[in-house]
């Protein structure tokens, strides 16, 4: 679990008003829920054999002594909160979600035991066309957000009835090939063949590789619905490749499933996220039939791509350099009123004072150029008397002096941004 503090959480504040607009303008608006939810509600949906739940879950009992997990996911969560929500009941509900997920994983390079996901699910549907624009949207995202080198994964789970027949030719097949696959493999064999189809070990590679395919063995319906989605990313451009072996690892899902991969975070941590159909999800925490499609993608994966693009640009900030205490108290309502109209100012300039502390001039400016500030505010009584401040570039080294109307604090914030604005566009 780690800490993210200034400057780094500057690009997940930006990352976060970008998703914000993005999904609302696809209708996919936000959504939050508990980080907490009752244990059997992760047992019953993600599935007791996977990874997730039966070796990774943050689970204790409470005071009133109900098992409680930290949310390891956050479909579920969603699902069950718009089976809760008689305004939403029988409506298509499109959100989208962010924040903290927690499994109990072996940490490692992009790999945390707190992590955060943000996800889309649009619960209601079983149209093949709401799957293909959830893909196209997140291509354009990801294109949004300059990341280039990403392709999307794409395969089909089927119906439950495609899945028996698919699971028994597995279990037919594998069991041949005992001897030539790992440990972990044969034990999920009988539980869950699907999963040997992404096992990471290279010795199961050759027998995985010779495998029944799902996609010879599909029913006319999921053959159609899976053509079309297909079809849509086709004409809208989206680049994808069926992988036959793409099976996700949570157990909810079935018919459509994606994952978008990058070759630029290492061969065991290539995926920045997944999703898919999970029609049946709705029918394991209550018994009803909701067809439903999601995502969710990984920031920190998301964030270690755009490799601090989004940070605060700090070629635009600004040292404030008071020699003396009288000078800072005339001048502290300018400063505050600065702060204040940087919010809106373009370009954004950063403001930093160094706790007000009054010092002399060749303290502060080290002290500027150590922080690589591109602005100094300089004034002591001499100014203070003349009413001035004076703005050092310190990149040109050249130094700007101005008058400040202290009676009209308006009028004074908009001649420092102009002069500010001056030496930026020279
Ligand atoms: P999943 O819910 O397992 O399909 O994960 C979706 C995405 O969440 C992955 O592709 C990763 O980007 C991210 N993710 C999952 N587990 C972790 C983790 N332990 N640490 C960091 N990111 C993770």
């Amino acid at each position: 679990m780690k800490d993210i503090l200034p400057p780094e959480s500057a690009g997940w504040e930006r990352l976060r008003g970008i998703a914000a607009g993005f999904f609302s303008a696809f209708g996919y608006n936000l959504s939050i829920t508990p980080i907490v939810e009752k244990t059997e509600l992760f047992v019953r949906s993600v599935g007791e054999a996977t990874d997730v739940v039966s070796k990774e879950m943050y689970t204790f009992t409470d005071r009133g002594g109900d098992s409680i997990t930290l949310r390891p996911e956050g479909t579920a969560s969603i699902m069950r909160a718009y089976m809760n929500s008689p305004e939403w009941k029988g409506r298509v509900f499109k959100t989208w979600y962010w924040g903290p997920m927690f499994r109990y994983e072996r940490p490692q390079k992009g790999r945390y035991r707190q992590f955060f996901q943000f996800g889309l699910e649009a619960i209601g549907s079983d149209s093949p066309y709401v799957d293909a624009e959830l893909i196209s949207m997140l291509d354009l995202f990801h294109k949004k957000l300059g990341i280039d080198d990403i392709r999307v994964e794409l395969n089909t789970l089927g119906c439950p009835d495609c899945r028996t027949a698919y699971r028994k030719e597995l279990i037919g097949y594998f069991k041949k090939h005992t001897a030539e696959i790992c440990e972990d493999c044969s034990k999920r064999l009988d539980i869950n063949p699907l999963r040997l189809l992404d096992c990471k070990n290279r010795d199961c590679a050759p027998v995985i590789e010779k495998s029944p395919v799902i996609l010879d063995l599909i029913c006319d319906n999921c053959k159609s619905h899976f053509e079309t989605v297909c079809g849509v990313l086709k004409s809208a451009g989206v680049e994808y490749n069926i992988n036959s072996r793409l099976v996700r690892g949570l157990d909810y899902y079935n018919g459509t499933v994606f994952e978008f991969v990058t070759g630029r975070l290492g061969d065991r941590q290539n995926a920045v996220g997944g999703g898919g159909r999970y029609d049946s999800l709705a029918g394991q925490i209550d018994g009803q039939a909701v067809p439903a499609v999601g995502y969710a993608g990984g920031i920190e994966r998301l964030l270690m791509l755009l490799d601090g693009s989004l940070n605060i640009d700090e070629k635009f900030s600004v040292y404030i350099a008071m020699l003396d205490e009288t000078t800072l108290k005339k001048y502290m309502p300018l400063f505050i009123a600065l702060k204040k109209g940087s919010i809106d100012h373009k370009p954004e300039y950063l403001f930093n004072d160094d706790s007000y502390r009054v010092t002399g001039a060749k303290k502060h400016l080290s002290k500027a150029n150590r922080i690589n500030a591109r602005f100094a505010i300089i004034a002591g009584g001499i100014e203070a008397e003349k009413n001035e401040i004076i703005i050092k570039d310190l990149k040109e080294a050249r130094e700007y002096k101005i008058v400040i109307e202290t009676g009209d604090i308006k009028k004074a914030v908009l001649s420092v941004f102009n002069e500010l604005d001056s030496i930026v566009s020279k």
